[in-house]
């Protein structure tokens, strides 16, 4: 016994009562448009009668190899009748027929992604009871040759040009320019045309109940024109466009598709008709006016297919038959938005003078729209603050932070790469942070296109508009970097072969070779390059966004039956920091201090990792104790009565050291140039030194704390500059600056006992000096499995805790962060073996890291807080997980990500509500 519902109604009886069954609630159910139509319907609206066709009905179908679900067709066939009674008309009657559109609709909008087939019931014997009823000859043959050809391309999966060619043949021979001028016996001579085409391109082996005598002909059976129509849009749910739609917006491919079946209303009926989509608001500026297109005697497919030039929805009224329907449809707009308080995109028909409804749902805007859209609604007391803040998606947001390139105008994608920093930047090619300093000096901006970026790349980076690597993922050191920086950035552009000293590019699959000066566009939010410089556009930062920040911030900050969700940055330079700020970050989550010792300092920390003698490494060391004091100074002036965490020195020591290839290479080439043996000498040494560290896995090996106790200098010094830097703002200028120290990479507890030890020592070796008192939290970083599975013993003698998600998930899953998006993500997604990047999302076992570490902390220490400074501490869903599961205090992510994340913690908290 089969008791699940499949079929549900909408619209009237033949008696106009409502017997609509759904609802809008229920868009999992009926799809999103079929949820409408019901929804419509129940709200007096227009809407031609029909039935609603299940989403699991179609995933039954699907999952069990195209075979229909028992009892299905039956119901279906139950609703034909009703449907049929509804209307008093009947499926290919020869007097009086009703015709029927089907139309797909998933529970998420999925546009133009599956199919439709308009006008099913026609047949010879039909299309002559349609022209007896309507006195419409070329209506009617305008109708069934627009049936064959969808019919044909979307249920028989037949080239559309060929149905395509025969119609312009026609208008040619005809001389006319549109379809709708050709005349009525063109139209029936191109309906025998197209059956013609139909039956030479169907396989009679595939669909034998198409065969007649022989020979397959056009089903005269609309019972089978449905059944087969029906199949095919649930077809189209697995088609590749719909799947690959599905993988880019995050939508499950069990969800399935409805499948519509509605009385046709017609738009081509001669000039009182007509068809149009509109949005009831500006989706583009978000400004409160129509906006929209119609076509007069048209169907829908011809506004979407741009066959004939539509006309402004405003201009509707200017046309006498139209001008009711016009009226009608203004008074719509506002039933609408006070029905779903929201925008509402619409799709319409207007039947000689009759407007008719067949379609709504919430319009898709920019991110600007959204902004004004939300705000005005809140003035206009449609929606309270918290749905506005809902409606904002924060990943938008990236739309107004950075610029963008112009997709007005056309182009050509040269190639692809991950869209590892949101923006669009146009420059010249160079490929060395000295030339990029140098041209861009020279006031020509340039694009720094790299294999991967390090360190010592820097420079160039600040100097460049934007950056390329051929390798590397979004947590490689390129991706963290310019996104840091708010730069465009796109990496792993694996189809990029450069060589860096012959200065050129050569591309996989294209005979462009690029040299340096010439000029490409990329974009970092799309993950392209693209030849030549494309247009840039920037939308201007309006106080909309701000007003919307706003009202996010008091929804975060509440104490609301679960705690305040702060938002911080990572900064490093008082520039970024400031920019954070203006950006509404309320501290900094996560100083990486090794950034300061780059650029011209590099000698430095070379001198002290290298040098045998005591006193030169010692000098070394004074010297960085100078220039990190004068740092923090600046940062913590700065940042005066905000915490700044800053994190001891962190990344292996070969990221400061010259690279070793380059470095025989220049030994080599001095030896040949005869230069002195002094010289030979100092390099062969040094390149033993060099040669002497290096390790097989250097993210595995002398890292984090582990440095901190194979060079004990280097804490004390770092500490030291904190403290002075502090003390100095106190005592000298009065200030009240907040630093906390950041042990990184721990992965026992002894490790951070005895960094706190040394670092406290210190810190009350500066208060007796200055005269001054200190509070310096001391915290942790946990970015280990073992330092999280043991975080009760850390916990005690820790501040704080801060998870580095980057290294944490690199550990989980054994990835390695500066590899895997290149390597093998893309393919185990395109697989289905992960369903999203875990360098980008957090991944389900490294937030139960995360979840149980804060669980075991606070149950150790008390009182204690917990954030997370790792990229996905910018990531909207990770940034919603992180609280509603793990149970942090904060986020600390990359100065641009900050009004993203004060969005997303905003809407973290409602969800929680
Ligand atoms: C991390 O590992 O998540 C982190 C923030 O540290 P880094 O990226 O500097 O290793
Ligand atoms: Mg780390």
């Amino acid at each position: 016994m089969n008791d699940v519902k499949r079929v549900y109604r909408f619209g009237a009886d033949a008696a106009g009562n409502d017997v609509t069954e759904g609802r809008s609630s229920m868009n999992y159910v009926l799809g999103g448009k079929g949820a409408n139509l019901a929804e419509m319907c129940r709200i007096g609206l227009p809407v031609p009668g029909g039935f609603t066709i299940t989403c699991q009905t179609c995933t039954d179908y699907t999952s069990a190899g195209d075979t229909w679900p028992e009892g299905a067709l039956d119901e279906i066939a139950d609703a034909v009748q009703d449907l049929e009674a509804r209307m008093g008309k009947r499926l290919g009657d020869p007097t009086d027929p009703l015709l029927v559109s089907v139309r797909s609709g998933a529970p998420f909008s999925m546009p133009g992604m599956m199919d439709t087939v308009l006008n099913l019931g026609l047949t010879d014997a039909s299309a002559q009871g349609l022209i007896t009823q309507t006195a419409a000859e070329h209506f009617v043959w305008d109708s069934y040759r627009r049936f064959i050809q969808m019919f044909s391309n979307v249920v028989m999966g037949i080239d559309a040009d060929l149905f395509e060619n025969a119609l312009t043949e026609k208008r040619l021979m005809a001389g006319v320019r549109t379809d709708s001028e050709l005349s009525a016996s063109t139209l029936h001579e191109l309906v025998e045309e197209f059956k013609q085409i139909f039956c030479s391109h169907v396989d009679p082996k595939a669909h034998p109940e198409l065969v007649q005598e022989g020979r397959v002909v056009f089903p005269q059976d609309p019972k089978v024109q449905l059944k087969l129509a029906i199949e095919a849009v649930f077809g189209s749910w697995m088609n590749e466009r719909a799947s690959i739609y599905r993988k880019q917006h995050g939508i499950s491919d069990s969800l399935g598709t409805a499948v519509n079946v509605q009385a046709m209303a017609y738009g081509n009926k001669g000039e009182s008709s007509a068809t149009g989509v509109a949005f009831t608001r500006n989706p583009a500026t978000g400004e409160r006016e129509r906006y929209g297109d119609f076509l007069v005697n048209a169907q829908g497919e011809d506004v979407v297919a741009g066959i004939r030039n539509t006309e402004p929805i405003q201009d509707m009224a200017t046309y006498p038959a139209l001008a009711q329907a016009a009226d009608d449809l203004e008074r719509i707009f506002v039933i609408l938005e006070n029905h779903y308080h929201d925008m509402c995109d619409i799709e319409f028909t207007i039947e000689q003078g009759k407007l008719w409804m067949l379609q709504t749902r919430s319009g898709k805007r920019t991110a600007r729209a959204a902004l004004r859209i939300a705000i005005e609604m809140v003035e206009e007391g449609l929606i309270d603050r918290d749905t506005a803040v809902k409606r904002i998606d924060p990943s938008q947001l990236d739309q107004l932070l950075h610029p963008q390139l112009d997709t007005t105008a056309s182009f050509e994608v040269l190639a692809r790469g991950l869209n590892a920093s949101p923006g669009a930047a146009v420059g010249e090619i160079v490929f060395s942070s000295d030339d990029a300093v140098k041209r861009s000096n020279e006031g020509h901006p340039v694009i720094l296109v790299r294999w991967e970026t390090n360190p010592d790349d820097l420079k160039g980076m600040v100097a460049a508009e934007g950056i390329l690597t051929s390798h590397g993922g979004k947590t490689s050191h390129a991706a963290v970097i310019a996104r840091g920086m708010g730069t465009p950035c796109v990496c792993g552009v694996e189809a990029f072969h450069i060589d860096a000293k012959a200065k050129e590019v050569r591309i996989d699959g294209s005979d462009v070779v690029l040299h340096e000066g010439d000029l490409i566009s990329i974009d970092g939010g799309e993950g392209i390059v693209v030849l030549g410089a494309m247009p840039l556009t920037r939308a201007d930062l309006t106080g909309d966004l701000e007003t919307v920040l706003g009202w996010a911030d008091e929804i975060r900050l509440q104490e609301d039956g679960s705690h305040p969700y702060h938002v911080r940055v990572n900064a490093d330079n008082p520039d970024d920091a400031a920019l954070a700020l203006d950006f509404g970050a309320e501290a900094i989550g996560l100083c990486r201090t090794e950034h300061m010792f780059l650029g011209e300092r590099k000698n430095i920390i070379q001198t002290y990792i290298l040098s045998d003698e005591v006193q030169e490494r010692s000098r070394a060391l004074e010297e960085l104790l100078r220039v990190q004091t004068s740092d923090f100074v600046e940062m913590f002036r700065t940042m005066d009565r905000r915490d700044v965490v800053v994190r001891l020195i962190d990344p292996p020591l070969h990221e400061f050291l010259d690279d070793p290839r380059e470095l025989a290479v220049a030994l080599a080439r001095r030896e040949a140039e005869g230069a002195p043996q002094d010289e030979l000498s100092l390099l062969r040494a040094r390149l033993r030194r060099i040669d002497a560290m290096a390790e097989s896995n250097p993210m595995l090996g002398l890292r984090g704390v582990r440095l901190s106790f194979a060079f004990p200098d280097l804490p004390l010094m770092q500490v030291r500059a904190i403290a002075t830097a502090a003390a100095t703002l106190i005592r000298d200028e009065g200030l009240s600056p907040r630093p906390e120290i950041m042990v990184p990479l721990v992965s026992v507890a002894s490790e951070h006992i005895q960094m706190r030890s040394i670092a406290e020592r210190v810190i009350q070796e500066v208060e007796s000096a200055f005269g001054v008192a200190l509070d310096i939290p001391i915290g942790t970083m946990l970015e280990l499995p073992r330092a999280c599975l043991t975080a009760d013993e850390i916990a005690p003698l820790a501040d704080f805790f801060c998870f580095g998600t980057n290294d944490l998930t690199q550990t989980t899953f054994g990835f390695s962060r500066d590899d895997a998006e290149a390597k093998f993500i893309p393919a185990y997604l395109h697989q289905k073996l992960l369903t999203a990047n875990p360098f980008e999302t957090i991944d389900s076992a490294v937030l139960e890291f995360v979840r149980m570490a804060v669980s075991k902390a606070r149950t150790a220490h008390p009182g204690m807080t917990f954030g997370v400074c790792g990229e996905h501490g910018g990531d909207p869903a990770s940034i919603s997980q992180l609280f509603n599961i793990a149970g942090v205090d904060y986020v600390s992510c990359s100065p641009y990500r900050v009004p993203v994340a004060r969005l997303a913690a905003a809407h973290a908290k409602l969800a929680n509500r």
